[in-house]
């Protein structure tokens, strides 16, 4: 059974981390490829020496760079082992002073410069799972992972990627070595390093996973696993054994943060399922997202909620029956670059309602004004209201599919919880109910929901 495991910038955090990230490791019985992402803050910090570069201040640039050094060389220290950096460092170096001195970060610069990060951390852990007896390959991921040439949010050529996995990994994993890869990077086919969007370390672990045909792909994060609820609003929240890959986006479209589905999907499509365990508690049992929906007999699997929100509504009599006024409304937001997370319209079309990000709804309220001052003029539209801060609460569940009565008792506990809805949506996939409340009232709908379907 081949297992890539995947550790994220807090497994990988400290001398303490790795060394738990070290133990997960040499506990998992046969092949494996282990995917790191930079120790925690990194990327972040990498980014602001790029900023500051941009603005030409090279020297704040080099104290950035400087720390990120002294606190890689304090790990690696505290772990007894010595990894190679000096080169990633002052090819890092010069690449924040080249943008100093243009003044400029192209989208191809910083990725290049954010690849500092994972490939320090990479020559960390490789060296401490050396120190610990593993035989460990370090693995730059831009001789196999290759991507077109999106600079920040790269797509994977799989094809490519597939053969130049094999090559590379293949005899390594027959040595019985344990290839140590970075995440977050690749290249394009002529080298160029490219990185796979923020949080793409787990997409690197997927696409590995689904290149090799592994069996596994364990993602090693702080928290264990898919909770049923956030459980800092809800004090009884537990993990879920499992989730479909629908059930996870829904979830991580709402809010929750655990992994973001869409970069597990290689290996989901591969049919390769994916568990999400914690470094730092790794006898839970952690959550497994596979591509089925897992019959447990649940309705309401979990509730989540995504606050600092703001609905916008359209109202008047003159809207109902007139074709392509949601197309008039929509393609303001479109144009104003305003993504819409629910929308609501009554069947008597007399008012159209949709949730925004909040700092977004105001400016979006007046370029509606503006598309529809005609109707506005006519009364046609009798005007254009924003309400805001509100949140939207949404229950995700695959057994809620042609279940009768779960919308009655969503909105039976919110009633009795004094909860009041604004608005309502629910797909047409009937794995999610959502709806909009005052963002005071956020916390008491997301326990009044899961008090109701986890008793
Ligand atoms: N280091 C990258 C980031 O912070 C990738 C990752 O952590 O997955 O976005
Ligand atoms: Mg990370």
């Amino acid at each position: 059974m081949t297992t890539v495991l995947k550790f994220g910038g807090t497994s990988v955090g400290s001398a303490e981390a790795i060394r738990r990230a070290v133990d997960i490791v040499k506990a998992t019985e046969g092949p494996r490829v282990v995917v790191v992402s930079a120790t925690a803050g990194t990327t972040d910090l990498l980014a602001e020496a790029a900023q500051a570069a941009a603005r030409g201040d090279g020297e704040a640039a080099n104290r950035t760079l400087t720390e990120l050094g002294e606190r890689h060389g304090a790990i690696a220290r505290e772990l007894g082992v010595h990894p190679g950096m000096s080169e990633v460092v002052s090819r890092t170096a010069a690449l924040l002073n080249s943008v100093a001195v243009l003044h400029e970060c192209t989208p191809r610069t910083l990725d290049a410069i954010w690849s500092y990060g994972e490939r320090v951390a990479m020559r960390i852990v490789s060296a401490a799972l050396a120190g610990a007896g593993v035989k460990a390959g370090e693995c730059d991921a831009t001789l196999f992972i290759v991507t077109d040439d999106s600079f920040g949010s790269a797509s994977p050529d799989m094809a490519r990627t597939r053969e130049r996995s094999h090559a590379r990994l293949g005899p390594m994993l027959a040595l019985g070595m344990t290839p140590v890869v970075t995440g977050f990077i690749g290249a394009t086919p002529d080298g160029i390093v490219t990185t796979l969007g923020r949080g793409g370390s787990d997409f690197s672990a997927a696409i590995v996973a689904a290149s090799i045909g592994a069996d596994r792909l364990l993602i090693y994060t702080d928290v264990s696993g898919v909770m049923s609820a956030d459980p800092r609003i809800v004090a009884d929240a537990r993990p879920l054994a499992a989730i479909s890959y629908a059930e996870a986006s829904e979830l991580s479209y709402f809010g929750a943060k655990v992994i973001h589905p869409r970069t597990v999907r290689p290996a989901v499509e591969a049919g390769i399922p994916v568990r999400i365990l914690n470094t730092f508690a790794p006898e839970d049992p952690g959550t497994t997202v596979t591509g089925r929906t897992p019959a447990d007999g649940s309705i309401v699997k979990a509730t989540t909620s995504l606050g600092g929100l703001g609905l916008v509504t359209v109202q008047g009599a003159g809207m109902s029956g007139v074709p392509g006024f949601a197309a008039k409304v929509f393609d303001t937001t479109a144009a104003e670059g305003v993504s819409v997370l629910m929308i609501s319209q009554s069947s008597s079309e007399n008012s159209i309602c949709f949730v925004v990000p909040q700092g977004s709804a105001e400016r979006l309220r007046g370029a509606l004004e503006r598309t529809l001052a005609r109707e506005l003029g006519r009364h046609d539209v009798e005007r254009v209201t924003v309400e805001a801060p509100v949140a939207i609460v949404a229950a995700v569940g695959e057994g809620m599919r042609g279940t009768p009565g779960v919308a009655a008792r969503v909105f039976g506990a919110l009633g009795r919880a004094k909860v009041n809805v604004i608005a309502i949506a629910q797909g047409s996939s009937e794995l999610n109910i959502s709806l909009a409340v005052a963002d005071r009232d956020r916390e008491a709908a997301v326990r009044a929901i899961h008090a109701e379907f986890h008793r």
